[in-house]
């Protein structure tokens, strides 16, 4: 079967009927998702398959995290974090012997990834990270926690950026696996939207990593993360591209009841944009695919869709009054949904500030 076509049956068949649990937070656990997209082939999307993976493009990708948003906001962050910022450092950063220990995992779905870089003292300016990595012998040490980790207490395996010495250049990368003493994780918050997704506090304590797990040289952990994100954004732009393509799809569905030419006007608005947020997408992932530097064109893909995300979720809201007041209205939950994607994997004002940075430093 053509990947699309895989796709496609996969989000009629496992996506679609588990969307309204997810939305409700009833639904299957994170790794579950992980484990069922395995099973389908597609939880190793981008790891060669060398490794047991799909070896599938960027494009491809997006083109998989769009669909699957399109459907379940929820699963699509799960899935995005996995696939993204939960492997691909592997995939760039890794040793041979890291890569065929820790791949196979992944793309089997044994392992659901996730990513350790915030902390409650620093989010936007990751640079400030607290946790410590403390020698121990030939290997370290880590302490500290970690904020609003995706897939935390469902994950197999955590990236976690600690710090091994003093500014940017003392930030190593680690990868730690769920079941090491000392691990612990926090409950899932209770949030707005996004309820299918496990948002959570990783804590740290004294907790022993071998230092044939250390992902890249020591201090190469800001570099590490950095890396992760640009291509972390391209995931977080196809989500907003499928949440602001559900609201399109929603207030057609709704046609009866728009109300002339002012509610014609905002939906041709809104698909307009969509359809702009998916080229700067696309844009930013073939740049991924083609091995070239995205930083710019992701930010801004990432700026651009996921503002759009969360006006197409205004519009739907508006034009599907007054139905779209229930909080189980489709819309509604895409209006909760569509927020975090502004926040997470750097929020807009910082995607603003790469942006500039990029322009002035050309
Ligand atoms: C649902 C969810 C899932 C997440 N998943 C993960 C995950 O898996 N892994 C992970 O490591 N992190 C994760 N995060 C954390 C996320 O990346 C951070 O919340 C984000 O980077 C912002 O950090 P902060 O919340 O500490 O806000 P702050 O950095 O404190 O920012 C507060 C406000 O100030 C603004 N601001 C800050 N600095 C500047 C500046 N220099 N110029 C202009 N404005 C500025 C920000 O834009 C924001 O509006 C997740 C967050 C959410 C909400």
């Amino acid at each position: 079967m053509r990947l699309d076509d895989t796709i496609a049956a996969y989000v009629d068949q496992v996506i679609r009927p588990a969307a309204t649990a997810m939305a409700a937070g009833r639904g299957p656990r994170p790794d579950e998702v992980v484990r069922e997209a395995a099973e389908w082939g597609l939880a190793g999307l981008l790891i060669p398959r060398t490794h047991g993976g799909a070896g599938a493009t960027h494009l491809e990708f997006a083109g998989f995290i769009e669909a699957v948003a399109r459907v379940c906001a929820s699963s699509a962050v799960i899935l995005d974090v996995h696939l993204s910022v939960g492997s691909e450092p592997l995939l760039l950063f890794g040793t041979d012997e890291q890569l065929r220990r820790t791949l196979p995992r992944l793309a089997s779905g044994e392992w659901t990834g996730a990513f350790a870089l915030t902390e409650a003292g620093s989010g936007s300016d990751a640079a400030a990270l607290a946790t410590r990595a403390d020698r121990d012998g030939d290997g370290y040490r880590l302490t500290g926690s970690k904020a609003f980790i995706t897939n935390c207490g469902a994950a197999g395996v955590y990236l976690v950026m600690a710090r091994t010495g003093p500014g940017t250049r003392g930030i190593t990368a680690f990868i730690v696996d769920a079941d090491s003493p000392g691990l612990q994780a926090g409950e899932p918050l209770h949030k707005m939207g996004l309820a299918g997704s496990w948002t959570g506090e990783l804590i740290l304590d004294g907790v022993p990593v071998g230092a044939s797990n250390r992902l890249g040289e020591e201090g190469m952990g800001f570099r590490v993360a950095m890396a992760a994100l640009d291509s972390g954004r391209v995931g977080i732009s196809a989500q907003a591209v499928g949440i602001a393509q559900g609201c399109v799809d929603d207030v057609v569905s709704h046609r009866a009841g728009l109300d002339g030419r002012t509610d014609e006007t905002l939906l041709a608005d809104i698909h307009s944009r969509v359809v702009a947020s998916r080229l700067l997408t696309r844009q930013a992932a073939q740049l991924a695919d083609a091995g070239m530097p995205l930083t710019r064109e992701a930010a801004i893909a990432k700026l651009y869709a996921t503002d759009t995300c969360v006006a197409a979720a205004h519009a739907a809201v508006e034009l599907c009054a007054p139905d779209s007041a229930g909080r189980d209205h489709p819309v509604a939950t895409r209006m909760r949904d569509a927020k975090a994607s502004q926040i997470y994997e750097g929020t807009n004002q910082v995607q603003r500030l790469v942006i500039a940075r990029a322009l002035l430093l050309d």
